[in-house]
């Protein structure tokens, strides 16, 4: 008797357009399961992802590269990942993905070729989930995240963010496995269509230096005990796992080091955030259902 369960086959194709690379090497730097385990097994019962297009570390290039989105586009059923912010100046130059017998392929026609047939299309990090560093002003290239390419082209695929920069690689594989386990349906976003399950908590609410923060004990110098809120922590207006996931294999995070949460996964990064340094001033924080006003934290 054959006890192996059919598989389903979900093809994957990771777009990258403006960004600078970390958001894939941070997800193929996944610890469980590691790349190999993704690539190679089975990682999630009952479904086998197979990425058939990624610009890290796929072999093709050229026109073999490119028939693949080709064929892919005319087909349905596959989950489109998209990594970084899309150009749109000037018909989107400033991005080209691929060429194909002489001719370029824009990041911007990819997006809006592929995006429409795809079960569903993840924003992967913040540049692609809320513009990030890619679409910082003046954004020369007119680059714009993946949701408002959707809204100005009309495109009603459902789409989910998964911010950060980079984003962490339990972030993206935890959500692609709730949603072919449990249902598109089934997976709790926020407002800003981010996985509650990941974002759901203020780094601020499970920091580990919160006592001192509670204390007003901050720190004024890098190095210094306390909690980094003078030294510019996003952490009260940032919404990620960050201090319980931890990163590199669980082995540290940012303010596990000793350096401020710079507010890598709110849609304000990094424009509206102020400096990396710079204090954040009137802001309301909603913790444990009491609000803290923390301008007034001395
Ligand atoms: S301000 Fe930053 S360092 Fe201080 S408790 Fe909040 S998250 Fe932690
Ligand atoms: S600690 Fe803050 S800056 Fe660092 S990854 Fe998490 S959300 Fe981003």
């Amino acid at each position: 008797m054959n006890s192996k369960k059919s598989k389903k086959t979900i093809p994957v194709v990771y777009l990258q357009g403006a960004a600078c690379t970390g958001c894939a090497t941070s997800t193929l730097c996944s610890s469980y399961p590691s790349i190999k385990n993704i690539l190679l097994q089975d990682i999630i019962p009952g479904f086998k992802l197979e990425f058939i297009f990624h610009p890290t570390i796929m072999a093709a290039s050229g026109n073999l590269a490119m028939d693949i989105l080709e064929k892919t586009a005319s087909e349905k059923g596959y989950v489109l990942i998209i990594d970084g912010a899309v150009p749109t100046k000037e018909n989107g130059i400033f991005c080209v993905i691929g060429e194909k017998n002489g001719k370029k392929y824009t990041m911007l026609e990819e997006v809006l070729k592929l995006a429409p047939n795809a079960s569903m299309v993840i924003a992967l990090g913040t540049c692609a989930s809320f513009g990030g560093i890619a679409a910082a002003l003046p954004n020369p290239t007119g680059s714009l995240s993946v949701g408002d390419i959707f809204l100005s082209n009309k495109i009603k695929t459902p789409l989910i963010n998964i911010p950060g920069c980079p984003p962490h690689p339990d972030w993206l594989f935890g959500t692609l496995e709730a949603v072919l386990t449990k249902g598109l349906e089934k997976v709790q976003l926020d407002d800003l269509k981010r996985p509650k399950a990941y974002f759901g908590k203020l780094v601020h609410e499970n920091c580990p230096n919160r006592a001192y923060f509670d204390e007003g004990k901050f720190a004024k110098r890098l190095g210094d005990e306390g909690c980094l809120y003078e030294l510019g922590c996003k952490g009260p207006i940032t919404y990620s796992d960050c201090p319980t996931r931890r990163w590199n294999n669980k082995i540290n995070w940012a303010i596990g080091s000793g350096s401020p949460c710079s507010g890598c996964t709110q849609p304000e990064y990094p424009d509206y955030l102020g400096d990396f340094y710079e204090k954040i001033i009137d802001v309301e924080v909603p913790a444990n259902e009491k609000k803290i006003v923390t301008k007034n934290k001395k």
